[in-house]
Parts: C-alpha cells; structure tokens; sequence
C-alpha cells in the first residue's frame, strides 16, 4: 500500500482524480476545523467536500483513526501563518496499518496535514463515522454577571442561586455564580477592567500591585474555585451568559471549532433549543492564541450572546431564550453522560478574522457612525464596496476587505472603548466524528 501513496501535493490530486477520497484528518481528541479551507476535491455524491486544513506545530497522534489499516496521512507545511498548501513543502506520508506518532518539523510554522482514505475499496467507513469517546462530565459551572449590566445572565443566575433545582440533573451537578457582583451591584460592564479579558497566565499569577484591580482579584477567585485552568481538577465545563446590544440573536460562541465536545453541545442547542437562528462563532484567531475569557478556567467552555439588548436593560423575550438554550446544553450534558452517542456532524460557523475600528479625527474622536446599511446586519455578507459607516455631514465610508465578510457585534455599546466597530469573521464548515461517553 505504500508504493501508492503520494509524494507531493500534485501526485494527491492524481490519487483523487483516480477516485480516492480525501477526508479530514484528526488529531488526538481533536479534529481540525475547515476554517480557512481550500477545497482540493470534492467527494462525488457526498456532501462531505474535504479540504486542508492547520495545526500548530508539535506532536499529531493518530491512534484513534488507524483501526481500520487502511488510513494514511501525508503532511505539508507551510513557512507562513496562513493555512494553504504549500507544494513542494511535503514531509512525509505514513500508512497507518498501526499507531503513529508524527512530531512536526515546524517550528513555529503551521503543519497541513491531509488524510487519505479509500486505498482499500471495501473500507468506506470514513474517520467521521468513527466514534470518539470521552469521559463523563460531573462539575459544570454557569456563570452570569461577568459583565455586570447585561441582565439576562444575571438575572437568570441571581434566580438559580436562590433555586437551583432547574439546572440540576442526575448525573452531574451544575454551579450558579455571578461573575463579577461588584459591577453587578453597580449595573456597570466592570470595576477596574474587563474580567472577561483578565483569565490569563499573568493576570492569573500577578501578585501585588496588579491584584488592586478588583477584577484581577475575582478572576483569581474564579481560577480557585472553578480551576485552576488547563487543570485536572478544573471543571469539566462553564457556561457563561452574556447580553450584546448587537442583533446577533442567540450566538453561541466557543474558542475554536476544534472542540469536540463544545462543537456536538453547539450542533444539539442548534437542533434541539426549538431556537430558529443560533450561528456558532469561533472565537480564536490563531490556535496557539492564549484564551482570556472566564469559560476559559473549565475544561470546555461555551459562551451565550443574546442580543439585541441594551446594557442595564432585561428582556423577556432574550431572557427566555437564554434559559431555554442553558436547559438544552444541560439536557445535552446528560444525555452524554447517560451514554447516549451523538452522530457526525457538519455545521456552518463563523470564524473572527479581524477587528474594525470606527475612523476617526486626527485627535482621536469617532468621526462617522455605523451606516443605515450595515445596522443589525450582524451575520450577513459584507462585500467590498459595501457602506461601513455614514460621517455626520451624510458622506457613506465603503468597506475595503478583499473578500466577503461576515460581521459581527455590531455597533457594540461595550467595544467603542476597545475601538471595535464590528468583527469581521468568515463562514466556514466544522466536521466532528460522532461522540459518545467512554465507559
Ligand atoms: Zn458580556
């Protein structure tokens, strides 16, 4: 089998153009995202278009793949940051009659590799009909309040704290908290800085005089109670319940499409909340990228943004939607942990690509406003030449991106201080194998 298999990225096309078929690799736990695809062929009669797709440099383990003997991988890298195949740029092609563990030659280089299947004709079960299995979940925490006037979350966790019998189930026991109470109290986003930028290495560590900030202090807290992050003894998962006075409608955002967990809880809210539009934002550019939110402390971590709603206002309408889409994570949450398997998935995400800053005065004042056109449009394409923003003489600022965009956050109240505008994020297809509970 291995005389056949290919030796630039050229002889891969070959090898497909003959009818093999190419399918996402996996990694470990993990399975890589098609963000940032490019799409080398596409399956006849299937849906699943198979692409490129990154890691970081480091050590790829794919036992859980090489069952069935009849997997190889070949691996390309690239000298830049950016996904892409690179010919010429091939490291090495293994046939996975067993276990094999690649380190990558990368450095700080980004490592593509490819999965090819179908060398053995009978063999069509694919990588993503293979299960994954991973431990049951105990300890699950739900934050609201980490901003302090976005009252849907602290509503709802303000009520779960005088009773909590509606997040309980049998097989795992769920924590309400609020995130930051002082600024609760105050009804304001945060005291000293924002906590949900504050659950780094340092800040986590900082001794004096960093911990004067109150939210250096609650993170602290946070990291004790509910951690310490990248921990055994974190919690298996937090939910964490946040207001935007974007129309991003019920957003549910995770760090990466990476997370296989996270990924199976976002497709069953999707499929089970009874909520129409629940879009799934990737939050990390880069995979190496250091997280900093609160969710960040648990082992998986999955943020809700209902939206819009203005800050220090409740909505009931949000309000319902929230609980309803909490209920449904924890009723995914169960149903794991009673051993039930949860098949492949495909799902649409969007991935943050990039911040856009209001323009501004050469003193620094915000010179124009989001324009007509763009308001509440959180989600749909934006196109080069499209309105951005209107200046108040009435002069329409034209969007510049090379490609089509999806914004989002939207003329948040909370980002003009971070000189945020909108995100920009990119549509893109996350594939999971299915999951079920190891036993
Ligand atoms: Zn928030």
């Amino acid at each position: 089998m291995s005389s056949q298999l290919p030796a630039t990225l050229s002889s891969v096309r070959a090898l497909l153009r003959q009818g093999h078929t190419l399918v996402q690799i996996q990694c470990g736990p993990e399975v890589t995202t098609s963000c940032n695809k490019e799409i080398i062929h596409q399956v006849p009669n299937s849906k699943r278009t198979l692409w490129t797709t990154s890691k970081p440099a480091g050590s790829f383990d794919c036992c859980s793949l090489c069952s069935s003997g009849t997997l190889a991988f070949c691996i390309l890298s690239s000298s830049s940051g950016t996904p892409g195949p690179r010919e010429g740029a091939f490291l090495g092609c293994f046939q996975s009659a067993g276990c094999h563990r690649y380190q990558s030659e990368g450095t700080a280089h980004l490592s593509h590799l490819f999965l090819l299947h179908g060398l053995s004709p009978e063999a069509d079960s694919s990588p993503l009909a293979m299960t994954q299995h991973l431990p049951s979940l105990t300890r699950v925490a739900v934050c609201g309040g980490t901003h302090g006037n976005e009252m849907s979350g602290v509503f709802l966790v303000r009520h779960w704290m005088r009773d909590p019998s509606e997040l309980q189930r049998s097989t795992f026991h769920a924590v309400p908290f609020l995130g930051n109470p002082r600024a609760t109290e105050q009804c304001r986003r945060y005291i000293d800085r924002d906590l949900n930028r504050t659950f780094t290495a340092d800040f986590l560590n900082s001794k004096v005089p960093d911990t004067d900030l109150y939210e250096v202090q609650r993170a602290q807290e946070i990291n004790q109670t509910f951690g310490p992050k990248s921990s055994s003894q974190a919690y298996d998962l937090m939910l964490d319940l946040h207001n935007t006075t974007a129309n991003m409608g019920s957003c549910l955002i995770v760090d990466s499409g990476n997370n296989l967990l996270a990924m199976h809880m976002c497709n069953y809210i999707q499929k089970h909340s009874g909520i129409r539009h629940c879009p799934i934002l990737l939050y990390q550019q880069q995979p190496e990228e250091e997280t900093y939110s609160v969710f960040s402390v648990a082992k998986v971590g999955l943020a809700l943004e209902l939206g819009p709603q203005p800050q220090g206002v409740a909505r009931a309408d949000l309000l319902a939607q929230m609980r309803s889409i909490v209920a449904c994570a924890l009723d995914f949450i169960e149903e794991f942990n009673q051993g039930m398997l949860f098949p492949a998935l495909e799902t649409e995400a969007y991935k943050v690509v990039g911040f856009v800053d209001f323009p501004r005065y050469p003193n620094g004042e915000i010179s124009a406003a989001i324009h007509p056109n763009l308001q509440d449009k959180d989600f749909q394409p934006l196109k080069s030449g499209d309105p951005i923003f209107q200046t108040v003489s009435g002069e329409d600022i034209l969007y510049e991106g090379d490609k089509t965009t999806y914004p989002v956050f939207i003329n948040e109240a909370a980002y003009y201080e971070k000189r945020v505008a909108f995100i920009e994020t990119e549509k893109c297809t996350v594939s999971h194998p299915a999951l079920q509970k190891s036993f």
